[in-house]
C-alpha cells in the first residue's frame, strides 16, 4: 500500500498493489512538463488506486497526436497519477509518493533527447541543504 499526495494537500490517494517498471524519462515532453531532466514514473498494470480526497481537483493534459499524459492539482500543479491506455496502465509520477518505495528505477529512456546540462549529474557537488 502506497501512500501520495500533491503538495498543498487538497489530493490524497492511496495505492494497492506493485510497479512493474519504474523510468525515469529525459524525453522533451517530460522536461518541459516537469521543468526538470527528467520525469520519474511508476507503471503498474494491476495496482489500484483509490482517491481519499480531491478528486474534482484534478485535471488531465493529454498531448495531442502523441501518447504523453499528465495529471496534476488544479491548486498547486503537483504531478499526481493517470490512468493512460483505457485505464490498462496506472502511471504514477514517483514524486508524488510520500511512502518510500522498495523498487529501484529500472532505466532511463529517451536519453537520446536529453537536456545538453544533463551529464554526470551525480558527480557534481552536493549539499544537504541550501547551498553554503
Ligand atoms: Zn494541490
Ligand atoms: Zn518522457
Amino acid at each position: 500500500m502506497y501512500q501520495g499526495a500533491c503538495l498543498c494537500g487538497s489530493v490524497k490517494f492511496e495505492i494497492e498493489g506493485e510497479f512493474e517498471h519504474f523510468y525515469l524519462c529525459h524525453c522533451s515532453y517530460c522536461r518541459k512538463d516537469t521543468g526538470s531532466a527528467h520525469a520519474a514514473n511508476l507503471f503498474s498494470k494491476f495496482a489500484k488506486i483509490t482517491w481519499l480526497s480531491g478528486e474534482s481537483d484534478l485535471k488531465v493534459f493529454r498531448l495531442e497526436d502523441t501518447r504523453h499524459n499528465k495529471c496534476f492539482c488544479q491548486h498547486c500543479g503537483s504531478a499526481l497519477p493517470v490512468q493512460v491506455n483505457n485505464s490498462a496502465m496506472l502511471v504514477v509520477p514517483a514524486g508524488c509518493l510520500d511512502s518510500d518505495i522498495q523498487l529501484k528505477p529500472d532505466a532511463n529512456i529517451f536519453v537520446g533527447s536529453k537536456a545538453n546540462w544533463d551529464n554526470k549529474l551525480e558527480q557534481i557537488k552536493a549539499f544537504s541543504g541550501f547551498p553554503e
